[in-house]
């Protein structure tokens, strides 16, 4: 009998894909690290306890098979580990880069709990899909019988985009209007590439072209055409616009130059990856080289800007946050990453004010300490009379997070009903807002959230536009 190649999380230790040195990741927007050697995906595999009841998979947002194509992969069946991988995931290889795993799948993985480090499923992820596509295992969409009902989708990031991917594979005819010059939301615009190289998500976003999934670029509703014009046109319409009116704070000065949101300092650098020509990039205005830069926040967001910094080549790059290491909201890895590439994080900081002639020139800082817990559980920060003090800056970039803008109005649908803090009120079991076959899904009904859960939206609104659509057909034949 064949030797089972699997629970050798005892003899093999955990070994996440080894990462490029510091001084060489800072000098590119390359990932950090590159896929696994056929041998080491294989071996990583093998430690998978393959537990009965695998909290991975339920910790998931998709509910993948994980412990199936782990073993798969163990066994060298890397074909069908990307078939398995492929039936609940419509971007599995971006999910393996960018999902936080240590909060979702990872950090729920029964050997971690024994004290013996999680199996690196993201890694494993992303190695799976990465070599289907590189085999040309990853097959054109395989379009359904025409229905001749079409829908028409807003917004063209992960939430919108799966929806097309899975409404186009059910027959339907589909449109993605999009605001950018590009589709892909975040994914193209948001996260940088040394998390998620460009061309990853380039590649997804043909081949949903190549099955006849219309794409209207630089349409942004509201702006070129109202909401109602779409519902006419379209059989169903689905809103995934996400969340773009940045959190401000009223510090005294921040209306002096040199003070720039963080997704116009991201959105900058990412198209100066793709090649583009950015006013504010060449001005300087959004360009870090040779300065000295501190990033107020402490999300994600924060983190993706100050190693942005970095690799512009700032002379100095300091991260400002209320509370402490251990009750940031932003990856642990990622903050490891950017110490490893010299970012410095004053903990427990907050800005009190910014000076300067013309431009930003400090930034004044409250000492700040951790007081009681407030009503979300989290000990809430508060001016520590101990010290304030001053730091030099060129260039401040905030990044406090993100609200909904005001969809009712800017959509011209005053009747769309949304909750008190902007966001789509949907009904949960349809995912359908008040307005008849208007859908909504992703960070514009949660809140900023991940790309993960987009995806799931996405799956679970297909079904529900599905049977609507199907309903309207049937109601439309009786009527006939
Ligand atoms: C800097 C940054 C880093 C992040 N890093 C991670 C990460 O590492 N991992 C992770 O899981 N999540 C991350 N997130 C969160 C993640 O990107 C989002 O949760 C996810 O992209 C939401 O998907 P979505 O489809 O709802 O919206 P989006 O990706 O925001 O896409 C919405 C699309 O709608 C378009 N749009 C908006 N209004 C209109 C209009 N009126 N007309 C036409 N088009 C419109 C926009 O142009 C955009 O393309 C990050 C977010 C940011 C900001
Ligand atoms: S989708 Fe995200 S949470 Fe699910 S297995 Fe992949 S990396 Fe883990």
């Amino acid at each position: 009998m064949a030797k089972d190649p699997m629970l050798k999380f005892v003899s093999k230790a955990q070994a996440y894909p080894e990462k490029r040195a510091p001084e060489l990741r800072a000098e590119d927007f390359d990932e950090i690290a590159k896929r696994y050697a056929p041998e080491a995906a294989a071996d990583q595999a093998s430690r998978c306890s393959q537990c009965g009841v695998p909290y991975c998979s339920v910790h998931c947002p998709l509910h993948n098979h994980i412990p199936d194509w782990l073993r798969l992969t163990a066994e060298g069946r890397l074909r069908e580990a990307y078939e398995l991988s492929n039936l609940t995931s419509t971007m599995p290889e971006i999910c393996g880069r960018i999902c936080p795993q240590d909060r979702l799948c990872e950090g729920n993985c029964v050997i971690e709990f024994s004290g013996h480090d999680a199996v690196t499923i993201g890694s494993v992820e992303k190695y799976i899909t990465d070599t289907a596509w590189e085999q040309g295992w990853v097959e054109p969409i395989e379009v359904g019988p025409a229905r001749g009902q079409s829908v028409g989708i807003i917004g063209g990031g992960p939430g919108g985009l799966t929806t097309a991917e899975y409404l186009r594979v059910a027959g339907y005819d589909v449109h993605v209007y999009d605001r950018y010059d590009r589709m892909g939301g975040l994914l193209t615009y948001g996260i940088p590439g040394f998390k998620l190289e460009k061309d990853v998500v380039m590649r997804r976003i043909k081949r949903l072209e190549d099955s006849g999934i219309i794409f209207h670029c630089n349409f942004e509703v509201g702006r070129d055409a109202p909401l109602d014009d779409l519902r006419a046109k379209h059989d169903a319409v689905l809103i995934a616009t996400g969340v773009y009116k940045a959190r401000d704070i009223k510090t005294p000065g921040i209306g002096l130059a040199g003070i720039v949101p963080a997704l116009d300092y991201l959105t900058a650098s990412n198209r100066k990856g793709f090649g583009d020509t950015v006013e504010a990039f060449e001005s300087g205005a959004l360009n870090a080289k040779d300065k000295d830069v501190v990033v107020i926040g402490g999300g994600d967001t924060a983190m993706d800007c100050v190693r942005t910094a970095i690799r512009q080549g700032a002379k100095s790059v300091k991260c400002l946050y209320r509370r402490d290491r251990e009750n940031m909201p932003g990856s642990q890895r990622e903050v490891a990453n950017a110490e490893e590439e010299g970012v410095e994080f004053v903990w427990l900081s907050g800005p009190k004010g910014f000076d300067g002639t013309d431009k930003v020139e400090r930034v004044h800082v409250s000492k700040m300490r951790l007081g009681a817990p407030d009503a979300s559980g989290r000990r809430a920060p508060e001016h520590d009379p101990a010290g304030d003090f001053t730091v030099n800056a060129d260039l401040v970039i905030t990044a406090l997070g993100f609200e909904a803008e005001d969809l009712p109005v800017l959509f011209g649908a005053p009747d769309l009903n949304v909750t008190r803090w902007g966001t789509i009120r949907v009904d949960h079991m349809t995912q359908m807002t008040n307005l008849d076959g208007v859908f909504a899904i992703g960070d514009i009904v949660r809140g900023a959230s991940l790309v993960v859960w987009a995806i799931r939206d996405g799956r679970d609104v297909t079904q529900h536009i599905h049977n609507w659509l199907q309903a309207k057909a049937k109601a439309a034949k009786v009527a006939a």
